[in-house]
Formats: C-alpha cells, structure tokens, sequence
C-alpha cells in the first residue's frame, strides 16, 4: 500500500470528467428513513434527472417506538421504506442489524464492500463521522472504510471489483467538533419539498407517532401540516445558513475518501450550478 503524504498519489482521487447526471447514486443510512430525512431532495431531484436510486439502511429500525416491540417495529419500519422507496423506483435494502447496536466491525465492513460493488453506485451519500447517533457515526466509519476496498480484489473476491471509485457526498448536519461540516454542493429542494413530504410519511411510525411522542409535540389537526413545520426546520436552517435565496435546502460535503471532482463539476453533474 503507498503511504504518501501526497494524496494525488491514491487512485482514489481521480477526478470525474462528465457533467451528465450520476447514473447509480446509493444513499446509506443507519436507519430506514434517514436516507429521505438527509438527502429526500437529493432523491428526487436526481431520479427526476434519470439516476437510479438505492437506498440501504445499515440497520433495521427497531428502536425508536414507544408500544411496538423490536420484531413489530421493524417489520412495520421495513414496510414503511418499501413504500417510499416504490415512490423513487428505488432499489432497497434493509440490514438485520438491530438499530441502537451499530459497530464498525470487520464483518459488517465485508458486508458493506459487497453490497456496494453489487449496486455499483457512481455516487454514495451517507452520514458524516461526527454525529449525535452512534449508528449514523458506525455507518460513516463503515462507509469511509469500506470505500478504499471496492477496487482491492482480493477482499470479499466473490463480489466483482468496481472499475471505479464512487464519489462520496456526506449529509449536512451542525455539529461543530471535532470539525464542522463544510457545505461543497447545496441544493435548493423547494420544488421537491412536497414529494419528500410523501416520501416521509409513508414512514408513519416514525413521522406520526415515535416523533410526536418523543420531541412531546402535538399532532392535533392535520399530521402532514405537523410533518411540514417538524422536517422543514431543517433544511430551512440550511438555507438560511448556506442558500439565503431559497426556502428548503440539503447540503452535501464532498469526502476525501471517495473519488474526487472539482466542486463547479460535482455541482454541474448535480443540476445545483
Ligand atoms: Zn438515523
């Protein structure tokens, strides 16, 4: 393995050469519907430009309810994401992890390098490392490492090497330590605002009942007006912060570990430039 300081020597930083849109991009999340809460514009902006969509929860979801058990929870959350993802046309896939005992193991990161040679995505967007969940951080450690091994052959040899390394773009969030997160790509979603909306309410055990019940938010009169104020404090707050012309906005930081582009590129194969 090289061990420069030179970054420019790795493979991975090859840049992308095209502006046409990612033809594969796949969103991996922790929990079965992060991948909607983080990048839902993203996903529909792109599947409207032609991507192809694959969504992958690392774990199963079954935490976060306060009657259902873990079994009833994540039969309930998987049939939750399988309608939301019927939405995009999007691939699905939902790990057995239990949600809340995510670890980056060696097993998990075999796991991972499988699934992504088999999707063969040209973008991945994921979790950033320094995040309040211990899933979404155990899913950007597995992701980060798991990406340097999509081109090594003779890891996990059963499933074919990439020819080559996917961007990797990490959701916005604000947490500020050890390092903020720098916005490299933003994205109005103002035109996409009410499709994530259906995309986040076919989660309902989430969005109208484990939310309600744990932020002690009322869902009296219309529970999509209530899904409306609770998700849109979010990329609304990114707008105010990095797109102040628009309303709703996602924001994606472009990882060193993946392939690399100049930004205006990445921006342009997008549609945000
Ligand atoms: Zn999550």
């Amino acid at each position: 393995m090289p061990n420069s300081d030179d970054a420019k020597s790795f493979s991975h930083v090859e840049s992308i050469s095209s502006i046409e849109p990612f033809t594969r991009i796949l969103v991996i999340g922790a929990h079965p519907d992060d991948a909607e809460f983080h990048a839902g514009g993203l996903m529909v902006s792109q599947a409207e430009r032609g991507s192809h969509i694959g969504i992958l929860s690392l774990t199963d979801g079954s935490a976060g309810h306060q009657t259902l058990d873990r079994s009833e929870l994540a039969e309930r959350r998987r049939s939750e994401a399988e309608q939301a993802a019927a939405y995009l046309n999007a691939e699905l896939t939902i790990w057995d992890q239990p949600d809340g005992e995510l670890a980056p193991t060696i097993d998990l990161r075999k796991r991972l390098v499988r699934d992504i040679r088999s999707f063969a995505p040209e973008l991945i967007v994921t979790h950033r490392p320094y995040d309040y969940h211990p899933d979404h951080r155990a899913t950007a450690i597995l992701v980060q490492d798991a990406c340097y091994l999509l081109r090594v052959p003779n890891v996990e040899s059963q499933v074919p090497v990439l020819e080559v390394d996917p961007v990797v773009l990490c959701m916005a969030d604000f947490f500020t330590r050890p390092i903020s997160f720098r916005a490299d790509v933003v994205l109005p979603i103002e035109p996409f605002f009410e499709t994530v909306l259906d995309l986040l309410s076919c989660h309902a055990s989430q969005v109208f009942e484990w939310l309600p019940f744990i932020t002690g938010e009322s869902l009296s009169g219309d529970p999509r007006r209530w899904l409306e104020s609770f998700y849109g404090r979010r990329p609304a707050a990114i707008a105010r912060r990095y797109a102040p012309q628009g309303r709703y906005a996602e924001a994606f930081e472009l990882s060193e570990y993946g392939r690399q582009s100049p930004l205006e590129l990445l921006r342009q194969k997008l549609g945000t430039a």
